[in-house]
């Protein structure tokens, strides 16, 4: 499928080429026909899988088109003055040839930004992307004219509700007409959610973009430890278990290069893989690390996508990957074409954060193992630092300073501030 598919609008589909969007994504491909088709949708897709531009193309197009647009056609609602920024802006790009204007109306800004949103909401402005607080109070001031919206979108609607919008998002809804189409994009897909959706949609079409998940053969471990432990695990766990071809992923080059140096003064037969190297020399190594005349690799991420060596049984993760589609990819060099293998990952105070994020992807725990005694204790994580991060605050602690809570996975990145009540425009248009 190409964007061709669509038949947008030129003006539309030259902001679109310029931005270098060459072909849909999954979620584009899937969300932009039945949009189009007029159906309510409702999406569940993470934020990275192009769904912005799933919901913000075809409704755009919609809007090119109508030669009798109202004062505002579309109210595209989010939970952030961040994300709404973020969605003004792809407007903005995707926008630019079309003479489509657009305003972002966020909590926090100064009497300035609150005249410009007036000023541009009772003007007219065709796409408006509004906190649901800051829009209220618009609402309050009675210079907002929503009763002609034909596009109602709901973006991260799982945070709005976490963030406690659901009374002002019925309030809002309550101002705009029945007849309109209905949009509603979410992270995850609990019962609240639904039954949210159920009154604000109408016969829905359902879409589901899954996000990536390890393969079944990998069994993932992590350990809670000390940089300076680290290199006595390494040692530890290679000596204790059985593994014939080893990566082992550090985050930068400088990292890699000094690990390579240490393992090899410790007498371990590794070769350095980073972007350092010439081609050459990297694929010298990738070829003895595939016929088993090297046992271990290690390297940065420019390893962990794409080289495709069967048999690999063992990852380690020296530092946690900052994005969690990494560590997917990272533990996927293991346990390839249906075969087993172990990712194991090292945990310092400072990765404890990240790692919580890609067990909340991944929606699972992955077994902790404790240091064997040799190694030394666990650092202990500050009492409290994880709740406070992430609004947990309840269940006990083990000694390696996680959770002992089961089933808290869904409340890890609650608790995030509701912005205040006042607002400032990016711009009036
Ligand atoms: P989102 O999931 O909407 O936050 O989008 C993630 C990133 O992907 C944004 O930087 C978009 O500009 C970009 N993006 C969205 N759709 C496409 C596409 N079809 N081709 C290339 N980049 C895209």
């Amino acid at each position: 499928m190409t964007f061709n598919d669509f038949n947008f609008d030129e003006r539309l589909f030259e902001g679109l080429s310029s931005m270098g969007y060459r072909e849909p994504t999954p979620i584009q491909a899937q969300t932009i026909p039945l949009i189009q088709a007029h159906h309510d949708l409702i999406a569940c897709a993470q934020t990275g899988t192009g769904k912005t531009a799933s919901y913000l193309l075809p409704v755009m197009d919609a809007i090119c088109r109508n030669e009798n647009r109202p004062t505002i056609s579309a109210l595209i609602l989010a939970p952030t003055r961040e994300l709404a920024v973020q969605i003004d802006q792809q407007v903005e790009g995707m926008a630019y040839f079309t003479g489509l204007s657009s305003i972002a109306i966020y909590g926090g800004g100064d009497g300035i930004g609150y005249e410009q949103q007036r000023k541009a909401l009772r003007e007219g402005v065709d796409i408006v992307i509004a906190t649901p607080g800051r829009l209220i109070a618009h609402i309050s001031s009675g210079i907002v004219r929503l009763g002609e919206i034909q596009y109602l979108v709901l973006d991260e609607a799982d945070r709005m509700l976490d963030m406690g919008f659901k009374d002002d998002i019925l309030r809002i809804v309550g101002q705009l007409p029945e007849k309109r189409q209905t949009l509603l994009f979410s992270a995850t897909m609990p019962p609240k959610i639904r039954s949210f959706a159920s009154k604000l949609l109408q016969n829905p079409e359902q879409v589901n973009i899954a996000i990536s998940q390890p393969a079944a053969g990998i069994l993932q471990q992590c350990y809670r430890v000390a940089d300076e432990q680290k290199n006595a695990l390494i040692l530890h766990i290679l000596k204790n278990g059985s593994y014939n071809s080893i990566i082992i992923f550090a985050s930068t080059k400088e990292s890699v290069k000094k690990l390579d140096r240490e393992l090899r003064a410790a007498g371990l037969k590794v070769k350095p893989f980073h972007s350092d190297l010439t081609q050459d020399e990297r694929e010298q190594i990738l070829l003895s690390f595939k016929n088993r005349q090297l046992s271990t690799l290690v390297g940065t991420d420019v390893l962990s996508r794409g080289i495709d060596v069967e048999g690999i049984d063992l990852v380690v993760n020296y530092n946690v990957p900052l994005d969690p589609e990494d560590y997917i990819h990272r533990i996927g060099r293991t346990a390839r074409a249906e075969k087993t293998g172990t990712a194991v990952t090292f945990i310092n105070n400072k990765d404890a954060r990240k790692f919580l994020a890609i067990e909340r992807m991944m929606e699972r725990k992955v077994d902790l193992v404790p240091l064997p005694p040799e190694i030394g204790e666990s650092p202990i994580l500050a009492e409290g630092a994880l709740e406070r991060e992430h609004g947990r605050g309840e269940g006990g602690r083990d000694h390696h300073g996680r959770s002992n809570n089961a089933g808290h996975k869904k409340r890890f990145f609650k608790g995030k501030k509701r912005p205040s009540g006042s607002g400032n425009a990016t711009k009036a248009s």
